[in-house]
């Protein structure tokens, strides 16, 4: 199975806030394990971008990822990026985290809604989970109208802590055409949706997004996936890669998309 775990794009140094081991360490740990390219994802969170110091890190992760970029050539391509959060909650944040560096990949994600806490840190007993996850995929689809990014993070993010902590029942049934729009929207403006598996790690247990919503996106003539763990730790570097890469086949992809320079590269999956 080890030649599926060949590229993870999505993980987080200890250059983002909630990051625990140094690039260098990840890389080790990213050769020794197989994989062959790897996406330096670290946060820049927009609405809190300037007072907790976002775009300081920013920069950091990036020249150390250059460095590593140096160092492990050969080994693993090693690609420079950034988990753009709530763009739209401070537009002048994303402004600058999307100059600060040249990056090759993008991801865009949604960890809270408007002057809300991150979703993890809700308390779901006194919530509508419809209602807030409606209020989520309304704010997900002006975020892939805004455009700014290549591959939407984490679809369905808000279902790791409402199902896998919280239990609460959610239908997405309910919600189907609330995600056709935001897939559509993807499709037509050519970017990517990402899986990620984080998700396999938590009470949640499964990746977001899930079998189904991955269907639909290629049902709706989706291309183009990116694959990450969103590894916080050097232990999760390529965590469930294999188990995304059977569950894309599953969905009807066959290969799953690199970004170097901002430019979509396919790479089969075998
Ligand atoms: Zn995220
Ligand atoms: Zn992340």
């Amino acid at each position: 199975m080890q030649y599926r775990q060949l590229v993870d794009f999505h993980i987080h140094t200890d250059n983002s806030c909630d990051g625990h081991d140094s690039l260098t360490y990840m890389c080790e740990q990213a050769a020794a394990r197989g994989i062959r390219a790897l996406a330096v994802t670290d946060h820049a969170e927009c609405q809190r971008y300037f007072t907790d110091s976002f775009h300081t890190a920013i920069r950091y992760s990036f020249f150390e990822t250059l460095k590593a970029r140096s160092a492990f050539m050969g080994q693993i391509a090693v690609m420079t990026g950034m988990e753009l959060g709530q763009p739209l909650h401070d537009l002048k944040a994303a402004d600058d985290a999307l100059h600060a560096n040249s990056l090759d990949f993008i991801i865009a994600s949604l960890h809270c809604l408007r002057g809300q806490p991150d979703f993890w840190q809700l308390d779901y007993s006194a919530l509508d989970p419809d209602r807030l996850l409606s209020d989520y995929f309304a704010e997900v689809y002006d975020t892939v109208c805004w455009g700014q990014f290549d591959s939407l993070g984490h679809l369905t993010y808000p279902l790791r802590y409402m199902v896998g902590r919280a239990h609460l029942p959610v239908e997405l049934s309910r919600h189907a055409d609330e995600i056709d729009e935001i897939l559509k929207r993807l499709v037509a403006d050519g970017k990517a949706l990402e899986l990620n598996t984080q998700g396999y790690r938590t009470e949640y247990g499964r990746p977001t997004p899930d079998l189904p919503l991955l269907r639909r996106f290629r049902e709706l003539g989706g291309e183009y996936v990116t694959i990450g763990s969103d590894a916080h730790y050097a232990a999760d570097v390529g965590a469930n890669i294999a188990d995304g890469l059977a569950l894309l086949q599953e969905a009807g992809f066959s290969f799953v998309t690199l970004y170097d320079r901002r430019e979509p590269v396919p790479v089969v999956i075998r």
